[in-house]
């Protein structure tokens, strides 16, 4: 009878902890891409799956370091190089946004960039006949994918900084997929990607930044999809007066001045989101709005110069804010 006993108290002992193992939340801060990453995984696998996902982290940091001689980027930027099939699917995919954005996302703003001093930082305003010189060599189509070979034409260099935490997010998710974790969040600085639901069932809060200062201006909410912002106030410097930041329009070579102080892309494809954010900044509230109407599988929340939010109407029922909104119809 005691034994009885016994056995019932460490059966039930061991359904607790099972309990427990199932929600349990693991997490881990990578440094990578000169961005602060955090990963969140529940469940009995989420550690093996973490250790896994930083490793990829760090790997991809590597290939697509420009300015590090042994980085797969630096190698194409010196002509051509056979890469990774991963590298090669990211510039394939760059070079398709490039294409369906009409140029607004640009994968080879990287002479421009420089210029400014936006990699080393710097930071510096360039005469105007140094932008004219630079933009000669900005244009998507000087870039060719081959299997996995890539190759540059006419002095292009390849700059990733616009889509490459959206794809290393979602290698994350493959990642915690593999391992049978089905709930998770990953930040990687501006970029949110979300996996399945809280372990509770409910949906993931992720905040949008007031692109003035402290706080946020909105949030949403969302299951199994990114929410990526791009915003002006991310990275800037001051000269004379005037902010410049880190976000380029390729038709002028200069920070884009689109009316808009920050753009969040929500769609469950993470690097679609993450190019997005920036061409949409850089077309601004009508021709972004426009461009969602013609494209699909994608929301935005576009924040104006005067503070007055824009919220498409796919995902308005999941955006709450304070601030002043106006929702965008098809
Ligand atoms: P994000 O923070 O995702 O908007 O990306 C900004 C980063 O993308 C910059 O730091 C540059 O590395 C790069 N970038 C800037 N302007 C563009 C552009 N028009 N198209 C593609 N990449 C860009
Ligand atoms: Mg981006």
């Amino acid at each position: 009878m005691k034994h009885k006993r016994l056995l019932c108290c460490l059966t039930a002992a061991l359904l607790l902890a099972g309990c427990g193992t199932a929600d349990e939340e693991h997490s881990v801060v990578v440094y990578a891409m000169d961005t602060v990453m955090e990963l969140k995984a529940y469940g009995k696998n989420a550690e093996t799956a973490l250790r896994q996902a930083e490793k990829e982290l760090m790997s991809l940091d590597e290939k697509l370091r420009r300015g590090d001689e042994s980085s797969e980027i630096y190698k194409i930027n010196s002509g051509g190089a056979e890469v990774s099939p991963e590298t090669a699917e990211l510039i394939r995919r760059g070079i398709e946004i490039g294409r369906s954005t009409g140029g607004a996302f640009d994968l080879t703003i990287a002479p421009v960039m420089d210029l400014w001093g936006f990699y080393g930082g710097n930071y510096r305003v360039p005469d105007q006949s140094e932008i004219d010189r630079a933009l000669e060599k900005v244009d998507y189509g000087n870039v060719s994918v081959d299997g996995n070979y890539v190759s540059v034409n006419n002095g292009a260099e390849i700059d990733l900084g616009g889509i490459a935490k959206g794809c290393a997010s979602e290698r994350v998710m493959e990642i915690f997929r593999e391992n049978s974790v089905t709930s998770g969040i990953v930040s990687l600085g501006g970029n949110v990607r979300a996996l399945g639901n809280k372990p509770g069932g409910e949906k993931w809060k992720i905040a949008i930044q007031n692109p003035d200062g402290e706080g946020y201006c909105g949030t949403l909410e969302v299951s199994d999809a990114a929410a990526v912002t791009s915003g002006g106030y991310q990275r800037k410097f001051e000269r004379g007066g005037e902010t410049y930041h880190h976000i380029i329009d390729p038709e002028t070579g200069r920070s884009a001045k689109s009316g808009v102080k920050s753009v969040t892309v929500v769609s469950a494809d993470a690097a679609l989101a993450d190019a997005l954010s920036t061409a949409l900044f850089v077309m601004g509230l009508e021709k972004g709005t426009q461009y969602w109407r013609e494209t699909g599988g994608f929301g935005v929340v576009f924040v104006s110069d005067n503070n007055k939010i824009y919220v498409t109407e796919d995902i308005a029922d999941s955006f709450r804010s304070d601030w002043e909104f106006e929702v965008l119809q098809r």
